[in-house]
């Protein structure tokens, strides 16, 4: 391609509103544009690199032996409502009527259709396991759309669906995938984790998501030291603390702690650690207020607290108002001791002797307060409350937790007969007998891996593309173009010297100063730069530059496209 022929509308200054590096340098790269919150436009650079990401997709999603097929966008309520997830979905799915007045949704997931497919086409054991994709584009009305098409609301993903006829199959089918986003993302170029994940409510013990590790990541993942366990902070469970708790050694007292709201304050003023304290929170339960206690150097795990049997679906905490129209008392005041709320505790709370809590009374705290002796719980209320911390002992007892960012750019998930059950999916087994197959979800949110490759291959001046998604392989520049005919000459005799060994190359024809040319060069990030210009072809030479690396070689024009070949071989092993 010909620069002057296409549209890469770069900018010199940063954007405004782009909070990330890969949202900035896709906007300055000409790779995007915002028409509206979260809905962009691609430009040609930007769709290149899709394509290049959707191509290693394909592969290795059909190596697998998924097949690809395309769902339509704009699907019928009917389906929706067959599920239930009409009403489910919330805010979240766009909904559209037609003329006649029909509800629509704007895709944000394929479920319903794919299994609407599924029961209409497959009726056997013999047609099954069925793995089948789609790369398409999803809507999610998303509360807070960000960091450019990180979170967007129109997005394109790759979505698999696999039927199989009992979990033995099923657990093959989903290694299978496991192995082919793993191989993905290898090629792909981005240091990235698996990690365990929250299964949230439909069946299933087993989720991974594919992080690409990034500190701007929303995300945040445990990995342990000594083992591959890693795992969503969502899931992450540290080692039960070892019991038993040692004995109480303090009588209860009642302390009076005027003014004191936080639990750092009551540390202080107690001179004690915040570990020997206890916190109470009140989050809202299908039948009034539910308390949860943590240690007060513990973080709640919403996650976790949503899955607690008797906990409000969705998630939330009560209101003050609602804490003390039921308690009588401010929320920094509360405490587990002789609480009239069912309670859950933490296992590391249920682990401290001759601890601190609210008194449900203002202005007071109890001290010396010991599990058993001044109040009971029963062991199936001692749950995994928290989020891990930093230097937690790993549960599978090897080495200790440390917490990463990451970019969740994939996730593979167990669905159980969930759908084909509701909708009704059914294929005869060996005997003849109907059975509901079991279905996986696999989603790769492949504008998403666009930005979070950017995230990790950056530098100060630019993308440094690695070579399987670079838009461009080779990048021609050609300085003094419009006035050197020599250099005219030189430029298209090794753009078509690339083009002719099937490399995607971008020559820079364009009239504009050498100073510009490379500070594009640097932004966009092609793999591999040449420059032509007349003071290097006296000598009849070239000058070479790998926009990852830092020098500049010059080679002889009569073996430019012999190094090119050795530079593109040992990037690509590399
Ligand atoms: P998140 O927790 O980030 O909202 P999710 O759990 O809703 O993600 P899935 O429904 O599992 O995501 O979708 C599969 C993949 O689609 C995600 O792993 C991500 O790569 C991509 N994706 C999801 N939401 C968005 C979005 N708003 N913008 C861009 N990509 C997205
Ligand atoms: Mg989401």
């Amino acid at each position: 391609m010909r620069a002057t022929m296409l549209l890469i509308p770069t900018l010199k200054e940063d954007p405004a509103d782009a909070d990330i590096v890969s949202h900035r340098l896709m906007l300055r790269a000409g790779m995007i544009r915002r028409v509206a919150a979260g809905i962009y436009t691609w430009l040609p650079l930007g769709l290149r690199v899709i394509r290049k990401i959707e191509a290693i997709v394909r592969e290795e999603m059909n190596r697998i032996g998924a097949q690809e097929l395309l769902l339509p966008f704009v699907q019928p309520a009917d389906l929706w409502k067959e599920t239930g997830r009409w009403d489910v979905m919330g805010p979240e799915m766009l909904r559209v009527h037609d003329r006649h007045g029909r509800g629509f949704s704007l895709s944000p997931t394929h479920e319903e259709i794919i299994t609407d497919l599924f029961r209409k086409e497959v009726h056997s054991y013999k047609q099954l396991p069925l793995n089948l994709y789609q790369i398409n584009l999803k809507f999610r009305d998303e509360r807070r759309p960000r960091f450019g098409v990180m979170r967007a609301r129109e997005f394109i993903m790759k979505d698999a669906y696999s039927f199989d006829l009992d979990q033995q199959s099923f657990d093959t089918t989903y290694a299978a995938v496991h192995g082919a986003y793993s191989r993905i993302l290898t090629r792909v170029g981005v240091d990235f984790r698996a990690v365990l994940a929250d299964t949230g409510n439909i069946g299933g013990s087993t989720s991974h998501e594919f992080h690409v590790l990034a500190d701007s990541g929303e995300d945040r993942i445990a990995f342990a030291s000594e083992s591959d366990y890693a795992a969503n902070l969502e899931k992450a469970e540290a080692l039960a603390p070892p019991l038993p708790r040692p004995d109480p050694t303090r009588e209860l007292e009642r302390v009076p702690t005027p003014d004191i709201k936080t639990i750092a304050d009551l540390a202080e003023f107690l001179s004690v650690a915040t570990s020997q304290t206890v916190k109470t929170l009140i989050v809202a339960g299908e039948d009034g207020p539910i308390a949860l206690v943590l240690r007060g150097d513990h973080e709640l795990n919403e996650v976790k607290a949503g899955h607690l049997d008797g906990v409000a679906q969705p998630f939330r905490f009560a209101t003050d108002a609602e804490i003390e129209g039921t308690l009588g008392c401010a929320p920094g005041s509360l405490g587990p001791v002789a609480s009239s709320l069912p309670l859950y505790v933490d296992r590391s709370a249920f682990a401290v002797a001759d601890f601190i809590c609210g008194a449900n009374e203002d202005d007071v705290h109890l001290c010396g307060v010991n599990w058993d002796r001044d109040l009971q719980v029963d062991t199936d209320r001692v749950v995994d409350l928290r989020n891990v911390c930093e230097g937690d002992p790993s549960p599978d007892g090897h080495g200790t937790l440390s917490l990463k960012r990451g970019i969740e750019v994939g996730h593979i998930f167990q669905l159980g007969t969930h759908y084909t059950a509701l909708m009704q999916a059914e294929v005869l087994d060996e005997n003849g007998v109907s059975r509901n197959p079991v279905m996986g979800c696999y989603g790769l949110g492949i504008t998403r891996l666009v930005a979070g490759v950017i995230e990790q291959r950056h530098d100060d001046a630019g993308i440094i593309w690695p070579p399987s998604v670079a838009p461009f392989s080779v990048h021609i520049l050609g300085l003094n173009y419009a006035k050197s005919k020599r250099v005219q000459d030189v430029a298209e005799e090794l753009y078509h010297a690339c083009l002719a060994q099937g490399w995607d190359v971008l020559l820079d024809d364009r009239d504009e100063r050498p100073g510009a040319k490379f500070a594009d060069a640097d932004l966009i990030g092609i793999p591999h730069r040449l420059v032509i210009g007349d003071r290097n072809l006296k000598n009849d030479q070239i000058e070479y530059r790998n926009r990852a690396g830092t020098a500049t070689v010059l080679i002889d024009r009569a073996a430019v496209t012999e190094h090119l070949v050795a530079a593109i071989a040992s990037n690509e092993a590399g």
